[in-house]
């Protein structure tokens, strides 16, 4: 793994569910935003299929609501939310499209996506189908938002985007070192509270968080890392 490249002012993170950008990828973004880089979050639904037991329609809002505050946490005030519905993304030219003409419309160079394997880790559980559709379709979407030629009612094209991230892959090629941000990461993650509490088991994001950045870490040659899978686009 090599150090992720910080020469760039413009990130969007664009992931299915309000939480999943706070497990793990928040810590960098507090690190990118005291630098003085724009990150925007782009969210495909607004996660109101994630708490057992309580209405989707009261859960949305709620949701919306714990993301922001999550985002704000970490210096990001621009969160956007398409409206798909939680636990039925499809990969499709529909999904391409809107996240093309979201990443047109925010002119990043950079841009942060979720894992699209179809497992955490080689004998870990089935990842979820929103992340693979969100994950591969906005791999996708950086290609089509270059090319005037596709989607061209969807704005002016996004000629800057250089690299695309990926968090949370079995191949890791880069890492960015977390160790002055990770509490602000765990932070982040604490205001998903109606979340975690929903999840009805004990659940510590301080002792989740460290554990996984450590072991990245160990990797990197620093105390607290997170690391990504690089997809060139230029
Ligand atoms: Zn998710």
């Amino acid at each position: 793994m090599k150090p992720m490249p910080e020469d760039w002012d413009r990130a969007v993170a664009v992931v299915a569910h309000p939480d999943d950008l706070e497990y793990g990828v928040a810590s960098v973004v507090a690190r990118w935003t005291r630098q003085g880089k724009q990150v925007s979050y782009l969210l495909v639904t607004k996660g109101e299929a994630g708490i057992a037991g309580m209405d989707p329609g009261q859960v949305a809002p709620l949701r919306m609501e714990e993301e922001r505050r999550s985002a704000a946490v970490v210096g990001v005030t621009d969160v956007e939310f398409l409206d798909y519905q939680d636990g039925l993304v499809e990969y499709g030219l529909a999904l391409r499209r809107d996240l093309a003409a979201a990443l047109r419309r925010l002119q990043p160079q950079v841009v942060i996506g979720q894992s699209f394997d179809l497992t955490w880790g080689e004998e870990g559980p089935v990842n979820h189908a929103d992340h693979r559709a969100v994950g591969l379709a906005t791999l996708d979407a950086c290609r089509d938002a270059a090319n005037e030629w596709v989607f061209p009612d969807a704005g002016p094209r996004a000629p800057d985007i250089r690299d695309a991230y990926v968090a949370g892959t079995g191949a890791p090629t880069h890492f960015v070192d977390v160790t002055d941000t990770i509490e602000a990461g765990v932070a982040s993650l604490r205001e998903h509270q109606a979340y975690i509490e929903g999840l009805g088991r004990e659940f510590d994001p301080d002792e989740f968080l460290k554990n996984m950045a450590g072991y990245v870490g160990l990797g990197a040659g620093c105390e607290y890392a997170v690391a990504f899978h690089r997809y060139p686009m230029g």
